[in-house]
Formats: C-alpha cells, sequence, structure tokens
C-alpha cells in the first residue's frame, strides 16, 4: 500500500523503534505512548483491519498474539499484566488502516476503555 505508514515503516522508508522483526510480523513503540510500555505489533502484510482477513490469515493473527506474549515478557509484564487492543474501523478509534495489535501495561488499568 503505497500511502500505508505502517508498510513505510516495516519497508524501513521511516524511522521507528523496532523491538523484534521476523518475517510475518514487526513491532515497534508507538510514536504517541498511552502508557509505559506501549508497542505495536503489525503484520508485514498490509490488510486494512479485522474486517480484511480471511480464514487465511488466521494463523498469521496467531502469530501476532503470541509475539505480542513474549515481548510482554521481555518487557516485564508478564506478572503485572497487560492490555492487548486491536480497534477495528474509525467508530473504535482505528487511525491507521494496517491492522495493528496496541500492547499496553506498566500502569494500573481499569476495566474497559470508553
Ligand atoms: P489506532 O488508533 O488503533 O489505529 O492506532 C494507531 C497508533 O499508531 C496510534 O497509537 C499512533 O500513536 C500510532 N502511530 C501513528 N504513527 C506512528 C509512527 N510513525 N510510529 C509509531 N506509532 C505511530
Amino acid at each position: 500500500m503505497n500511502d500505508c505508514i505502517f508498510c513505510k515503516i516495516i519497508a524501513g522508508e521511516i524511522p521507528s523503534s523496532q523491538v523484534y522483526r521476523d518475517e510475518r510480523v514487526t513491532a515497534f513503540r508507538d510514536i504517541q505512548p498511552a502508557a509505559p510500555t506501549h508497542l505495536l505489533i503489525v503484520p508485514n502484510k498490509h490488510l486494512d483491519s479485522v474486517n480484511q482477513m480471511t480464514a487465511e490469515d488466521a494463523p498469521l493473527l496467531g502469530h501476532l498474539f503470541f509475539v505480542a506474549k513474549q515481548l510482554a515478557a521481555q518487557e516485564g509484564l508478564a506478572e503485572s499484566g497487560y492490555r492487548l487492543i486491536v480497534n477495528t474501523g474509525a467508530g473504535a478509534g482505528q487511525t491507521v488502516f494496517h491492522l495493528h495489535l496496541h500492547l499496553l501495561g506498566g500502569k494500573p488499568m481499569s476495566h474497559l476503555v470508553g
């Protein structure tokens, strides 16, 4: 996707604070962190949102969660807890239309976000 900021980050065309990379997934720190740890875990393949996924993408999105679990441990959050969020659609707060998993932790969080 030519105009997708996360595709450009994945391609190395714009800088990011990268914390993980493999053949399927890239993870980097959110530029406007909402918690002491705020990572974005992003499939290297462009999908606009969960709405665009097919059955073929299910293992990829499972891998996203597995990487999140590993990064949470790496960030020291496995015991204290962390939140994984996937905003889907503008009405849910999605602003970057390249599917991504937010990993938030390092501060107490209330039951749900509004
Ligand atoms: P969402 O609102 O769920 O689509 O989340 C998009 C997230 O991407 C927001 O938390 C932004 O702060 C973050 N973001 C936007 N541009 C960048 C960037 N260049 N590097 C890192 N994070 C970004």
